[in-house]
């Protein structure tokens, strides 16, 4: 009877774990968005290597840090960035909030940079005012490589200065920035000139597109019609050719316009840019004037599809377009998303914490006294780190290895009852036991004659 029952409680136990495991199944996790990602720990060198070499060149540079909302109001952006950009046409993530205001994740963060500018009277400080911030973006574009929907900007941006010396410090930043960081790049530059000198171009231009009118995309059919400039931007294979053969832009230049174009040149020479002319750089926003510029990589290889690894340019009439005083102004932004992957593809080792020493305490009574030793030491500028999760000494050794330490110690039970601790030497497994209060002199006594030699 008994043995009976027990089978028949196997039996529900069997089905009620069979049910259990298709619930299990039943749930599917939630899976990221497209066109968005996760910056995993991995990823994190490259990413403090990134932020930390902004950070420092900003500080070096003179730009003082700014904190911009993620959401902006929709009119920002239709006013700054033009209405018939592909920003603004087709990529804002642009939503209703509960009050109905049209608001935007922000594609980008000029805009916002000029609306604090004026919003908190700047114009008031000495000029020029520079700014620098860091942050995520958001457009809604086509998923591809080096192309995602919530992407990363650093960003300077300058105010208050007509010089074309800003806009060689932009460039001069710039490369300074990705070589630093392991990058070899080339500078594609361009100027755009005032709109005045603009005007007679757009004209030349649509002439030329309307004599290829039957060849050209749909998007380059509107494009003429209403925003010429976008027509090279175009990446459409088939277009390519007409835009090759089309009138450039630096020929229209007025005298002025040309003679700003060649300072910029002339400092960058100075400074051994090493940059291209590149006569159809017209950068996809519409309020820029004079330089334009982008970054890639100098040694791409050939056929690979060159993504620009940041790019800016001056954008005198966009304090004004926004309601401001007329503000000269020229900015620079490096995407940090495709800066990483770049490191990666070479192998660049980016920013890690290197710690010197590894903590490993075995059993219950060695772990209470593990923490405030961890701090002791980390107080006193010993580079430490831990995995007090692993119990077992081969675990922690092993991470030990893997964190590339010099010393572990290794503090047991017995350790812990004499007042000692086991300093093992990961080089040559050499171990010698020390009064635990004197390991912090010991260590630090260790580290300095390391650097000495
Ligand atoms: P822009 O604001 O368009 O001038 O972009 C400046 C830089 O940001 C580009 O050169 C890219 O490095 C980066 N960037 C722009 N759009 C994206 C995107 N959708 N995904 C990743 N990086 C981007």
């Amino acid at each position: 009877m008994t043995a009976k029952k027990s089978v028949l409680v196997e039996k529900v136990e069997e089905t009620k774990a069979v049910e259990e495991k298709a619930l299990i199944k039943k749930i599917k996790t939630p899976q990221l968005l497209r066109g968005f990602r996760d910056i995993l720990p991995e990823d994190q060198p490259y990413w403090d290597a990134v932020h930390q070499k902004g950070a420092e060149l900003a500080l070096a540079y003179g730009y003082d840090r700014i904190e911009l909302p993620l959401v902006e109001s929709a009119e920002l952006f239709a006013r700054s960035v033009g209405k018939q950009t592909d920003i603004v046409e087709k990529e804002m993530f642009l939503f209703p909030d509960a009050s109905g205001t049209n608001i935007v994740l922000r594609p980008e963060a000029t805009a916002s940079c000029a609306r604090a500018y004026i919003e908190h009277g700047m114009v008031d400080r000495p000029q020029p005012v520079k700014m620098y911030y860091q942050g995520p973006m958001f457009r809604y574009e086509r998923p591809q490589a080096g192309r995602y929907r919530q992407f990363y900007q650093l960003g300077f941006e300058s105010f208050g200065s007509a010089d074309p010396v800003v806009d060689a410090e932009m460039i001069i930043l710039g490369n300074i920035l990705y070589n630093e960081l392991g990058l070899p790049v080339v500078a594609h530059v361009n100027s755009l000139g005032t709109p005045e000198s603009r005007t007679q171009y757009k004209v030349e231009l649509v002439a030329h597109y309307r004599k290829h009118r039957n060849d050209i995309c749909e998007d380059c059919k509107r494009r003429i019609v209403k925003n010429p400039l976008r027509v090279l931007d175009c990446k459409e294979e088939g277009c390519q050719n007409i835009k090759n053969n089309a009138p450039q832009l630096l020929d229209f230049l007025d005298e002025a316009s040309k003679e700003h174009f060649m300072k910029v040149l002339e400092y960058l020479d100075e400074m051994n840019v090493s940059y291209v002319l590149t006569p159809h750089l017209v950068r996809g926003l519409d309020y820029y004037s004079h330089t334009v510029f982008e970054f890639y990589l100098a040694d791409q290889e050939e056929g690979k599809r060159q993504s620009a690894l940041g790019g800016g340019g001056r954008y005198d009439g966009l304090v004004e377009l926004l309601g401001g005083r007329p503000t000269p102004a020229c900015g620079f932004a490096p995407g940090v998303d495709r800066i990483m992957s770049a490191m990666k593809e070479k192998e660049l080792s980016g920013l890690r914490y290197q710690p010197t020493v590894y903590l490993a305490p075995l059993g219950d009574a060695a772990r209470k006294k593990a923490f405030p030793l961890f701090e002791s030491l980390r107080q006193g500028g010993v580079l430490v780190t831990q995995t007090f999760g692993k119990s077992a000494l081969k675990g922690q050794l092993e991470a030990a290895d893997k964190a590339k330490v010099r010393y572990t110690l290794i503090l047991g039970q017995k350790e812990v009852l004499d007042g000692t601790i086991i300093v093992r030497d990961m080089e040559s497994g050499a171990q010698e036991t020390v009064d635990i209060g004197k390991v912090l002199g010991i260590l630090q006594k260790k580290m300095s004659s390391a650097t000495l030699s």
